[in-house]
């Protein structure tokens, strides 16, 4: 039977006392693996958001999709992502305005070109077809560039954008229809492990589950603190931007590896672009706007863009990266806490993760096989020194 629901996804009412499975963390991993257990007949799920649904960061990302990786497991992952996200339309039912016009990466130096021949050619063995450039060809794809300080560039024509919301309505939609309960502005408060699971407590009251999921994103550590487990992954400010409307002209993602700057045009013709710019690492998750982020991506981005000097800034906004020490994300169950799971630690690249990792996590705790990846990405890497060979592409 369907759970009660209001208009929408969003289920009226407080969350039932009982559940199998209790998502800590409305963001695009808990919606995406909300439904993925439920496509499995594992229905028995209440997703908690202590805000409205995609609160977080995934309320507030750029939409980038990429191949592009100096890891295997990234490449392997993505370029099953990127199909996932092709039949996303046609199997939730909701148009994600999927626009595969690539990415374009810029390096600046020979270090930086010799990495990106590395990393193309780790690629090109997986069978996606990024190339290199040279810093004309570079303008033959994007002729507003200065390429002047460029060393090189790669160009995979399969990367591309997404519009972010929609992905998150039809989890949300097809979780629900299949059963998930879905409760907004109903904050996680306590976790009090049980012989039979655990003892959620939550500001609409008390929810016993058998297993926990912390999907917290840059929350997580102040989640998995409620059953004593201290997670590395820090909250990092992530800013972007999105400018006046401009006549199609930009093609792909454009991003410059030594600087981080990052644009791309939407379909309704705004420039999005972001940089990342330092901050206060004291743990705490952030999210004002600064005009320091503005200055420094106005500079970069007219450096490489000089024919952007003059355009409008409409509107800028920040999210909270969560980052993990090595780059990668941290998943699986906590040794220590059986029932308690982390889907944590995506950085800047969970959006574009969810669709497959939402996919093999369902898998798995419906009782289906085991990626390879909760194995690589477990928490205990960092306890025994294990870590991953760093993932350079991050943002
Ligand atoms: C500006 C920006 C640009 C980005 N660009 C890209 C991009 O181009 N491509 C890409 O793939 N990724 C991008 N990312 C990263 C991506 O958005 C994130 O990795 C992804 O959205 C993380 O999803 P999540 O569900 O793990 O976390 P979130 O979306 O942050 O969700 C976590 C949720 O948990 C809730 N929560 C926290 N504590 C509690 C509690 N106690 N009780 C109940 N609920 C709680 C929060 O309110 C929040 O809604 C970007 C991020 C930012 C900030």
């Amino acid at each position: 039977m369907s759970a009660p629901t209001t208009a929408g996804p969003v289920t009226a009412g407080p969350p039932k006392r009982e559940t199998e499975v209790l998502i800590v963390g409305g963001g695009i991993m808990g919606l995406a693996i909300a439904y993925h257990l439920a496509l499995r007949g594992v229905s028995d799920v209440v997703v908690l958001e202590r805000g409205y649904l995609a609160a977080g960061a995934s309320g507030r990302n750029g939409g980038g999709i990429r191949m592009q990786w100096s890891t295997e497991i990234n490449v392997l992952l993505m370029l099953e992502s990127v199909e996932l996200c092709k039949r996303f339309a046609g199997e939730l039912g909701v148009n994600v305005w999927l626009r595969q016009g690539g990415y374009l990466f810029l390096a600046q130096s020979e270090g930086e070109r010799a990495r990106m021949e590395k990393n193309v050619a780790l690629q090109n063995r997986h069978g996606v077809p990024t190339r290199m450039l040279l810093p004309e060809e570079a303008r033959g794809i994007v002729p507003e560039l200065d390429v002047s300080s460029l060393a090189a560039a790669c160009y995979n024509p399969r990367d591309g954008i997404l519009f972010p919301w929609p992905f998150l309505w039809g989890y949300a939609n097809q979780a629900a229809k299949r059963g998930v309960e879905l409760h907004t502005f109903t904050e996680v408060t306590a976790i009090e492990p049980s012989p039979a699971g655990f003892l959620v407590q939550t500001s609409k009251g008390p929810v016993r589950a058998q297993r926990v999921l912390n999907c917290a994103g840059a929350w997580s550590p102040e989640v998995a603190r409620l059953v004593g487990v201290e997670l590395p992954d820090r909250p990092h400010r992530h800013e972007i931007l999105s400018t006046e409307p401009l006549k199609p002209f930009l093609g792909p993602m454009v991003s410059v590896l030594s600087s981080g700057l990052y644009f791309s045009q939407s379909m309704r013709g705004e420039v999005v672009t972001g940089i990342t710019v330092p901050d206060l690492d004291d743990g705490s998750v952030k999210l004002g706007s600064r005009l320091r982020f503005l200055t420094t991506l106005a500079k970069e981005l007219v450096r490489v863009m000089p024919r952007l000097a003059g355009v409008k800034v409409l509107r800028q906004w920040a999210g909270p990266y969560d980052v993990s020490p090595d780059g990668s994300p941290i998943v699986g169950e906590v040794a220590t806490v059986p029932g308690f799971y982390l889907a944590c630690g995506f950085t800047g690249h969970g959006f574009m993760m969810a669709p497959v990792v939402g996919k093999y996590y369902g898998e798995w705790l419906a009782g289906g096989p085991r990626h390879p990846f909760f194995d690589r990405w477990r928490l205990g890497r960092f306890a025994e020194g294990k870590l991953e060979s760093e993932e350079m592409i991050i943002g």
